[in-house]
């Protein structure tokens, strides 16, 4: 038996860190939400035990190192499956983009799984499961809108933002998220976020607010070791994006707008200096 599972990127439309914490993680305050840019899963349960993991981009790994392997291997071991999976990523997210694409393929491999294997999961059995192999992996089980905590794990679903255009770039650069996360002074940030605020415009769907409240305190430390992100950034204010961002620790920036005529001057102005472009609709709703 066999089936399909789609795995939405996200983006931050807030990044916050409050704090380092003791045990080494930053404390963290985090808008995201899903956008329709998505890796899809095929999967079918193997007879043996075996998890064999494929993908369709050469450079990511599909051993133990591939958070779909680390799913199924926690998932099988946790309730004690006699069975195994055979399990190929069609990969459309970019990868170490800030996008959580490795995430969002492990959250639909436990969804996946679940329903596979028969195993009766509610949704915070499998967040709280999906915590165990990334900060991410719990608000990608939940998708739609979310105001995430604690190292990134804890979850409080959020109403769907109005509709919006996403237009991402991608400069032609990996970021490593714990290297980012490492030279932030969490002592020193200029500017914090303003979540509350994000969190209101959202319940009160006002985009222009949104557009203001954006915020990402990672840019800071990205945008010194990368130059090419802060250009970006320029180029899609000056094409008339409403509001930009880079996502998560990056090097992606997305900027979003609700016109379609705006939508289309701007990836089309992008085009022209940035290989890796995508426009997708935001998903807002779980
Ligand atoms: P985040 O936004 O959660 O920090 P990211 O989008 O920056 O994540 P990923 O695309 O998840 O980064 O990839 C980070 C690294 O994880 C890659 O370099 C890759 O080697 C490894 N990885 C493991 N499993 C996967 C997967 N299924 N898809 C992509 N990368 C994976």
């Amino acid at each position: 038996m066999g089936l399909t599972m789609k795995a939405p990127a996200k983006i931050n439309l807030t990044l916050d860190v409050l704090h380092k914490r003791e045990d080494g993680y930053h404390e963290v305050e985090m808008v995201m939400t899903s956008i329709d840019l998505a890796d899809h899963l095929h999967m079918v349960s193997r007879k043996d035990m075996d998890i064999h993991v494929e993908c369709t981009t050469s450079f990511v790994p599909t051993d133990q190192r591939n958070l779909v392997y680390q799913a199924a291997k926690r998932l099988q071991a946790r309730f004690n499956i006699k069975q195994g999976v055979h399990i190929t990523i069609q990969k459309k997210i970019p990868v170490a983009a800030g996008l959580a694409g490795g995430s969002s393929d492990a959250a639909a491999c436990i969804k996946g799984l679940n329903q596979l294997w028969g195993l009766r999961l509610t949704t915070n059995e499998m967040a709280a499961l999906g915590a165990e192999i990334g900060s991410d992996v719990s608000f990608c089980i939940y998708g739609g809108t979310a105001l995430a905590t604690g190292r990134g794990e804890k979850i409080i679903p959020l109403p769907a933002p109005p509709p919006f255009w996403v237009i991402l770039a991608k400069p032609p650069i990996g970021v490593s998220t714990g290297n980012i996360y490492g030279k932030l002074k969490a002592d020193q940030i200029k500017a914090h976020p303003d979540t509350e605020r994000m969190i209101e415009a959202i319940k009160e769907k006002d985009f222009e607010l949104i557009t203001a409240s954006l915020g990402n305190v990672l840019e800071e430390v990205t945008l010194y070791e990368h130059p090419q992100v802060g250009q970006i950034k320029e180029r899609m204010k000056r094409y008339g994006a409403d509001g930009v961002l880079m996502s998560g620790s990056g090097p992606t920036v997305f900027g979003i707008t609700q016109k379609e005529s705006r939508m289309r001057k701007i990836y089309h102005a992008l085009k022209g200096f940035c290989r890796d472009v995508y426009v997708v609709r935001s998903l807002g709703e779980r």
